[in-house]
């Protein structure tokens, strides 16, 4: 059976890594981004040079109307859709409990965990033949990121439960639904947060003395949604160069 794989946020780095990885092993892929039209473009154009089939796609997944709108474009393209990674996710400026306005948590929740049960709710509905979801959380899940991105962390840990619970309760229509949990990987997300060097300037703390690239992540996920990996769901993997 054809796959066709939606990677939310797969124009820029992981979720880039990702979409190019899955293309290469035959997924059709949709690209899915929010606002920066040329990564999008730059990402599907090197798949295709590749001899990759994909498409990309402007969508909030954090709005109901528009994560439907994203299925029922995959699917008039591509047929149904076998395979889902909730990458979206986004952080803001480090700051402490005291800086960190209501708003703010609201956004972050938002686009990192409302965007991935909306995705999953409106995957699994046009789903018949079981597939696989891959969750991307963050080790801030289990550090709880004190002093810097408190509300980033708590929307990874809110993430870590809804793998849990998905796992169980779609086990029955054999969707498996496991997640990764990265360290610090090369990607633009730590500009965002006011520290672009920040992964070298953290590497001496990390066992493995180093970040992690956005290819290191994509392998993993790619290996969970593989059927290697059948009998895999509820499961975590760490990609933290053993932090
Ligand atoms: P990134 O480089 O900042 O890329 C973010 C991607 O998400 C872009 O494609 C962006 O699209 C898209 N996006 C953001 N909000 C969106 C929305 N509401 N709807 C649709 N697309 C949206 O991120 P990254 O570092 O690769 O991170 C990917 C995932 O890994 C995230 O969940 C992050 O929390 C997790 N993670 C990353 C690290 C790390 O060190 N990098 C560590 C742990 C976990 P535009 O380009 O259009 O804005």
């Amino acid at each position: 059976m054809q796959k066709t794989a939606i990677i939310t946020g797969g124009s820029r780095g992981i979720g880039a890594a990702t979409c190019q990885l899955l293309a290469k092993q035959g997924y059709n892929v949709v690209v899915n981004y929010l606002s920066n039209h040329s990564a999008a473009r730059q990402a599907c154009q090197e798949i295709k040079a590749l001899g990759g089939q994909a498409m990309m796609m402007q969508a909030d997944v954090a709005v109901e109307s528009e994560v439907m709108r994203l299925f029922a474009t995959a699917q008039n393209a591509f047929g149904a859709v076998t395979h889902l990674v909730n990458n979206v996710g986004i952080l803001f400026e480090k700051t402490d409990l005291s800086h960190i306005s209501a708003e703010r948590f609201m956004k972050v929740m938002t686009a990192n965990v409302l965007s991935t049960f909306l995705c999953t709710q409106a995957f699994v509905k046009q789903c018949s033949n079981g597939g696989a979801i891959v969750n991307v959380s963050s080790a801030a899940a289990r550090s709880g990121a004190p002093f810097e991105y408190l509300d980033y962390a708590a929307s990874k840990g809110a993430m870590d439960s809804l793998t849990k619970g998905l796992s169980l309760e779609l086990a029955a229509k054999n969707i498996r639904v496991n997640s990764v949990r990265p360290g610090f990987i090369e990607t633009d997300i730590h500009a965002d947060g006011g520290e672009p060097n920040r992964v070298q300037r953290l590497s001496p703390q990390i066992p493995l003395q180093r970040g992690g690239t956005p290819e290191e992540v994509a392998n993993a996920i790619a290996l969970l949604l593989s059927d290697e990996a059948s009998y895999v769901t509820g499961s975590f993997i760490d990609i933290a160069g053993g932090k």
